[in-house]
């Protein structure tokens, strides 16, 4: 990989808290390299009371833009200056591009989760789907399915009950759906729930590294072997949310190909660089085989 930067180098920065988990810094600094651009990709581990100060810094040294991950999606909003329709309508930023000074918030991650359940939107579409979690992926998650898969039905289940009625509010009015049902996340009584539904999908924290023993729900009961079962983590790749699911008989989907694929859109809208994502994808695998005890 490239070992000098001189004085034209770009910087992209990538900002959260916590931020030691994320694989992002290996998949673009990878791709600069690939591609030969002269961009340099560094995470930052920002505690949310330092937000405006970071936005300002972006703008004082002239970076590029920058990524921003758990838990600032949505409170980073009112620091930007322009949002993409996504963004506006999902309520959350995963990419900032400094256009000439004009901070501009977009969201890819959208165009991750399209991506990853493509090859299974005849079974999505006109189905009962749950999505656990009420975030900033969430959001993207159920904007995502509403504008391109289509289900008959959605439950949100989270431990914040409020913030899931918060959500189902903002997105009836924004793009007219009333198929929504909130639930409070307490596995014994989501069970029928989730086994009810075609598609659930993880888009909370529970299970991310180092927590990985921590699980949704360690029901059996809670799946069945016609459904896709899609956990947003991927470190570790195979949650063990998903472990159950598989046991079950359930069809599983980790979270590193949207990884990716929001990866590769971002990487697009900072560089102008079409990013080459099978082969990205190829090493960082190995990447993540080769760190793994
Ligand atoms: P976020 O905005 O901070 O939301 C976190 C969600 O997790 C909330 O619903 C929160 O519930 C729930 N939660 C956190 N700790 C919990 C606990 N102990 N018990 C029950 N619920 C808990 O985070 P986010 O940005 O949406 O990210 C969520 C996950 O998606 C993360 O694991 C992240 O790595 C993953 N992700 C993956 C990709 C990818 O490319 N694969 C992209 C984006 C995100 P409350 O509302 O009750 O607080």
């Amino acid at each position: 990989m490239k070992d000098s930067f001189f004085a034209n180098t770009e910087l992209i920065g990538l900002i959260g808290h916590p931020i030691k988990h994320s694989y992002s810094p290996f998949i673009q600094n990878y791709a600069f390299d690939l591609m030969n651009l002269d961009y340099i990709y560094l995470p930052f581990d920002v505690p949310s009371e330092n937000l405006k100060n970071t936005v300002n810094g972006v703008l004082a040294f002239g970076m590029k833009g920058i990524n921003v991950t758990l838990p600032h999606k949505e409170k980073i909003i009112k620091f930007l200056d322009e949002l993409s329709e996504e963004a506006s309508i999902i309520g959350a930023v995963n990419t900032i591009v400094n256009d000439h000074g004009k901070l501009i918030g977009y969201n890819t991650d959208a165009y991750g989760i399209i991506e990853t359940l493509l090859p299974f939107k005849d079974k999505i579409s006109g189905s009962k789907v749950s999505v656990i979690g009420a975030g900033g992926s969430a959001r993207a998650v159920i904007y995502t399915l509403l504008r391109h898969f289509k289900p008959e039905e959605i439950n949100i289940i989270n431990r914040t009950h409020q913030k899931a009625d918060t959500l189902v509010n903002d997105f009836s009015l924004k793009m007219r759906y009333d198929s929504f049902h909130t639930f409070e996340l307490f596995p014994p009584d989501n069970v029928e729930i989730l086994n009810s539904s075609r598609l659930i999908v993880n888009a909370t924290t529970i299970g991310m590294f180092p927590d990985v023993d921590d699980t949704i729900t360690d029901i059996e009961a809670s799946f069945n072997a016609d459904q896709i079962v899609f956990d947003l983590i991927y470190n570790p790749t195979k949650t063990k949310f998903l472990q159950l699911a598989e046991s079950q008989g359930a069809t599983i989907v980790g979270g590193l190909q949207m990884l990716i694929y929001q990866a590769a859109k971002s990487f697009g809208l900072w560089t102008g660089v079409e990013m080459p994502a099978s082969e990205i994808a190829f090493k960082l695998e190995k990447y993540i085989l080769s760190n793994s005890l």
